[in-house]
């Protein structure tokens, strides 16, 4: 159990994070089991249950009244707000589909779409011209103060979530926080950061957007895409529209490609002579293909005690080959010569603000169980017991502007402890896969796609 110099490590987070947190005296249920834990992995079972029970059944009220269509669905399903008595009933809670979040008109429908979606009150949302794009009125909505965010899939539909500001706050907050507890004693303020990712300011694609918090806890970031990713440079990469128009824009991210790869291999360079802590955060295959550069020029560096790597958005490195996560670590040891302890993968989705991270003693992905209530179901939606696999559902107690009851297109195992550390609380096991017949994505399949055009040679 950490001591006294966790508690100072941890202190220093909530310094830089405060910007995350709502003042004390405005906290919800939801907010004490989201802020409130000290270690968000180390609640005990019993008080993780308690704080849990209240945020979700908050959080379901609070839905269940504020947000039309969840609220007709509740009613087909004939379960309100009064069948949720006790810790037992949260099951009954009825799960939204994740293809709900991808069933979206166009143009100025879509705005009325992602209106009718939304929990709460909207902001005006002014939106220009008779035939807006999806990226005019996702910027639209978030020039009136939200944060929409996407993913997609290989059909070329995005997934779009819709998050207030405090919604996003605690993504934010859950994402900064799972790393940095995880990642224990080796981060610092003062470390050197690269950003396997599009730049979060220049894109509202979630495996970028997301990781605006990396810039707070992190003296000085650098990103791997610089330029402005949107839904239509997503589009011409992804495969989904053929022409000449696609061929140049691949053509040229062929090329960023290769100039992203002799980049990282400088910056390593010059860390390594001015002896600074570094630390990698994103895409895993974009650190795989600087790694092979690296094996194939018989070159290796040293980061023993002074780097870490927190990977994100799936193990797919090529169109058909997936990295098993311990060769990785591996190979990060072998040619980076940063330890196996410090790369540590997390699971996280534009749907939810519930972040699994990796501990490092046995990489199994731990849940935050004290706001977050994990679920695998089988054929029928029904939920199974731990120890088998099925889709993985959650009950996410921290989304106030959407309802964060949600079926996932992902496979998983959950066990109901870490079979190696003493943490409480039920793990997934380390990999992730799709559900067969669910569309491939992942946070960075896009980003991979639109850098990895040329991988395969
Ligand atoms: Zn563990």
């Amino acid at each position: 159990m950490p001591g006294k110099d966790f508690d100072d490590y941890m202190k220093r987070f909530e310094q830089l994070a405060a910007k995350y947190v709502p003042p004390k005296k405005d906290w919800t249920p939801v907010d004490e089991a989201v802020y409130g834990p000290k270690d968000i992995y180390r609640v005990p079972e019993k008080k993780a249950k308690e704080l849990q029970f209240k945020a979700i059944k908050y959080q379901f009220k609070r839905q269940y009244e504020n947000n039309q269509i969840y609220h007709n669905f509740c009613k087909e399903h004939k379960v309100t707000v009064d069948d949720i008595k006790t810790y037992d009933d949260l099951e009954k809670i009825p799960l939204v589909p994740d293809q709900f979040f991808k069933d979206y008109p166009v143009g100025k429908e879509f705005a009325f779409w992602l209106g009718s979606v939304f929990t709460g009150e909207l902001p005006k949302v002014t939106i220009k011209g008779k035939n807006p794009s999806f990226d005019d009125v996702i910027n639209a909505f978030n020039n009136a103060g939200l944060y929409i965010s996407y993913s997609s899939g290989t059909s070329g539909r995005h997934t779009f979530i819709s998050r207030d500001k405090r919604t996003w706050d605690i993504v934010e907050y859950s994402l900064g926080k799972a790393a940095i507890s995880m990642a224990y004693p080796i981060w610092e303020y003062d470390m050197y950061g690269y950003l396997l990712m599009p730049n979060p300011f220049k894109t509202n694609v979630f495996a970028g957007k997301g990781i605006m918090v990396f810039y707070d806890l992190v003296k000085d970031v650098r990103a791997a895409i610089n330029r402005e990713v949107n839904t239509e440079v997503i589009q011409l990469t992804m495969g989904a529209g053929g022409g000449l128009k696609a061929a140049i824009a691949k053509a040229a991210i062929a090329r960023m490609y290769k100039k992203v790869v002799n980049n990282i291999i400088s910056w390593l360079e010059m860390n390594e002579r001015e002896k600074n802590k570094i630390v990698f955060v994103g895409a895993p295959w974009l650190l795989y293909a600087v790694m092979t550069k690296l094996q194939e020029d018989g070159r290796t560096f040293d980061f023993a005690d002074r780097g870490g790597v927190i990977t994100g958005g799936g193990w797919k490195i090529q169109e058909d080959r997936r990295v098993p996560v311990a060769e990785f670590r591996k190979m990060v040891k072998d040619t980076l010569g940063i330890n196996e302890e410090y790369c540590l993968d997390v699971y996280a989705m534009v749907e939810s603000n519930g972040i699994m991270a990796h501990c490092q003693e046995g990489h199994y992905l731990h849940i935050p169980h004290s706001y977050y209530h994990p679920l695998v179901l089988d054929e029928d939606f029904k939920p199974k017991g731990y120890g088998e696999y099925g889709q993985f559902a959650f009950l996410d107690s921290s989304t106030y502007s959407y309802p964060g009851f949600i079926i996932s297109g992902d496979r998983v195992r959950i066990l109901e402890h870490c079979p190696v550390c003493d943490r409480p609380g039920p793990v997934l096991e380390p990999e992730v896969t799709r559900v067969r017949g669910a569309e491939m994505r992942g946070c960075a399949e896009e980003v991979r796609r639109m850098l990895s055009t040329d991988l395969g040679r």
